[in-house]
């Protein structure tokens, strides 16, 4: 088979070589021409304007600014170093800071001459100044200028070492693309072509580089998102398709004993409107004769354990067994002991399986599953090892969705002949176009409601000197009973720096709640497995009423007499990771508080997250607000989900796009659910080329 030449590597392209090749992979993962291709420019320049010192006023546009360099020093040594330049032209000066690349900066300008600088200034200690600007000669920088909007592309000091400057960047892509131009297939139908009324691909991946006018590099944008959207939808909605065609599916046709007498005897409480809508429609998939593979989104405290567990039932009632799979092991024990209480006097069989089972138990508990007399398993990713056979698998229920990927999700399904059905649970909430991006292939129920008696939890924002008010609120609550959370923000578990922190926070506490009348329990991820059991153990019985941890007690730990969750540096947590960890307390009917405590020192951002957490509890919000802030590759569970390899597209501000992507992914579908048409082979072939990673998304 010829390899097309956009797989060429990359080394071969004219200009570049081994050396600068190896160099691009490791700083820019870019491999062969047709990577290249895909490395579009950040920005456009108009490199007919420049602007003068006096000029910037601002810190949020990119500027171009020709003059002279006058001075330059290199400030502190060794990894603080610095190199500060004085930079004039005839309206005043600036500064332009370097912290990397310090010697080949030293080697390439110098002291007297005029240069091009182009970069962002940043506004500091009452003045403005740029770091890392790009600067060039203003001699050789001339002969670029006759293009309207010339490409920038993003390189870093390292590449620039090699030659990979900004300018040179735009030499070895002119190269690339006359060579390249004629070969680049077109990978869309006519059809969809002409009904999404887009740019033909080859006209689209030209003039994201070189646009002919800002019309031209419109379209050419709308084209290329259009793709990175498309071919993930139509992946999702086919591989729905095929299933929902396929799969042979087992039909719970009735609802019996188990799931009656539990309704009637033992349910705890008046279930909420929300988890009686949700267990209908989970009712009508499990009964309709396909698979279900729904996705079941409820903010922290909804109660979508009891909506798992009467799913679960069913299952049982169908002459079936379900399995609850949870991400930790303090999770699994606790769904274990939630479910087993609820289920008391029932004729029912529960097992916990999890890492620490033992041997001897674990065989035993294999010797049920197979011959069908243990009902329901709950545990850890040990369920789905190859040992675990069950006798009839028909509900798996997988609670935190994000921490599992498609891939393993697929492994449950083997677990039985006839798939299983699947109910996936997430307590963070997703905005509706990640979730049409991340899950597409599921459907989605929502639980938007809290149990009855529920106080939402009252946010404050303090500073530092407030602490003694704190500590004092602190004091008071735990007089009356309640316990305390006081979470400490650790990036990297193993970081001294940071888990010193921890310690001396530890410390301060101690003092202000001193022995005999105070008991503390601390947890980080540093303590072995089993002490960090105990540690929560002596919480959860009441023996500590303060708890000291890092964020390890994020995920799912129900301890409905905590009250009060002091958040320190709060500043320094993601949004969402503040929701969850909020989500902590407030889950019994008391009053429960959340101190959001912060320097003085704020970013525009750490202020609005702040500002998101006190004015809200409405996860769907704070969910919104998290991705406008942040973009979608930072939020929670997306890092591994391959979204990161949207280029272009992007879910805060596509969502039109994103639509017609999918109404035009359902259309070609509909029409040709296995895609066997000839008129729809090149949209095979980019499926199942390189360039469309599907492995990422996975
Ligand atoms: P999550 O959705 O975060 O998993 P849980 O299932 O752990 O929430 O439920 C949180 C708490 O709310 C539990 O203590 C549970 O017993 C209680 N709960 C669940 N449903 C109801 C209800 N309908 N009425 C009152 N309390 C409920
Ligand atoms: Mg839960």
């Amino acid at each position: 088979m010829v390899k097309h030449i956009l797989d060429t590597p990359i080394e071969y392209l004219k200009g570049v070589g081994p050396a600068r090749a190896e160099m691009l992979r490791k700083e820019a993962d870019i491999r062969t021409f047709g990577d290249l291709l895909h490395y579009y420019p950040f920005r456009y320049v108009d490199r007919s304007k420049f602007y003068t010192v006096s000029e910037i006023n601002s810190d949020s546009a990119w500027l171009q600014l020709k003059g002279k360099i006058t001075g330059m020093q290199t400030i502190g040594t060794g990894r603080t170093a610095r190199l500060v330049m004085t930079f004039r032209d005839h309206t005043g000066e600036t500064e332009l800071v370097f912290f990397q690349g310090l010697k080949w900066i030293k080697e390439k300008v110098f002291v007297g001459k005029e240069y091009i600088i182009f970069g962002k200034p940043n506004y500091f200690m009452g003045r403005y100044n740029f770091t890392h600007p790009d600067i060039e000669p203003a001699d050789e920088e001339a002969q670029l200028q006759n293009e309207p909007l010339q490409p920038y592309y993003s390189t870093s000091e390292k590449l620039k070492s090699r030659g990979f400057t900004p300018k040179n960047f735009v030499r070895i892509m002119r190269t690339l693309i006359s060579q390249v131009q004629r070969d680049i297939p077109e990978i869309l139908s006519p059809r969809v072509l002409k009904e999404a009324q887009l740019m033909l691909r080859a006209n689209a991946l030209t003039n994201i580089h070189f646009p002919a006018d800002i019309h031209s590099l419109g379209k050419a944008r709308e084209r290329i998102k259009f793709d990175e959207l498309f071919f993930i939808q139509l992946q999702l909605l086919r591989l729905k398709y095929l299933r929902m065609e396929k799969v042979k599916s087992r039909k719970f046709s009735k609802i019996g004993d188990y799931f009656n007498s539990f309704y009637h005897n033992n349910l705890p409480f008046e279930l909420t409107n929300a988890q009686k809508k949700v267990i209908r429609e989970i009712r009508a998939d499990v009964g309709s004769g396909k698979q279900m593979n729904r996705l079941l989104q409820g903010d922290v405290g909804s109660g979508k354990t009891l909506v798992a567990l009467m799913s679960m039932l069913m299952a049982l009632d169908n002459d079936s067994q379900a399995c609850l799979m949870a991400p930790t092991e303090i999770l699994a024990q606790q769904h274990y002991k939630t479910i087993s209480r609820m289920l008391h006097g029932m004729p029912v069989e529960v097992a916990l399986l999890t890492g620490s089972t033992k041997k001897s138990e674990r065989n035993e508990l294999h010797a049920r599953l197979q011959d069908g007399r243990l009902q329901i398993l709950i545990g850890t990713h040990a369920l789905i090892e190859d040992q675990v056979q069950f006798h009839n698998l028909g509900l798996v229920v997988i609670d935190e969705q994000h921490r599992f990927g498609v891939a393993q999700r697929a492994r449950l399904w083997e677990k039985s002949e006839i798939p299983p059905h699947i109910l996936v649970m997430t307590a963070t909430p997703i905005p509706r176009t990640l979730a049409m991006t991340l899950y597409g292939d599921l459907e989605v129920s929502v639980i938007d409601e809290l149990p009855p008696g529920r106080k939402p939890v009252k946010t404050y924002h303090y500073y530092e000197k407030e602490r003694l008010r704190v500590f004092w609120f602190l004091k008071e609550q735990i007089a009356r009973g309640r316990q305390v959370y006081v979470v400490f923000p650790i990036i990297n578990e193993s970081d001294k720096l940071e888990l010193q922190d921890l310690m001396d926070g530890f410390d301060t506490i101690s003092r202000y709640f001193p022995l005999p009348d105070y008991h503390i329990s601390i947890v980080h991820g540093q303590l072995k497995p089993a002490e960090k059991e105990s540690e929560m153990k002596r919480f959860l019985e009441k023996k500590t009423q303060i708890m000291v941890a890092t964020t390890v007690i994020e995920v799912g730990v129900d301890v409905p007499n905590a009250t009060v969750m002091v958040i320190e540096n709060a500043e320094r947590f993601g949004l969402s990771q503040l929701h969850q960890l909020r989500g902590r307390v407030g889950r019994g009917a008391d009053q429960s508080h959340c101190i959001l405590m912060s320097s003085y020192k704020l970013t525009t951002d750490g202020k609005k997250r702040l500002e998101t957490m006190v004015r809200t509890t409405d996860g769907f919000e704070i969910a919104e607000v998290d991705l406008h802030l942040r973009g979608p590759g930072d939020l929670q569970g997306t890092q591994q989900s391959g979204l990161v390899g949207l280029k272009l597209a992007s879910l805060v501000k596509d969502e039109k796009l994103l639509k017609v992507a999918r109404e035009m992914a359902y259309r070609v579908l509909d029409e040709d659910p296995q895609l066997e048409n000839p008129e729809n082979q090149p949209m095979v072939r980019y499926l199942q080329s390189s360039e469309f990673d599907w492995g990422k998304i996975s």
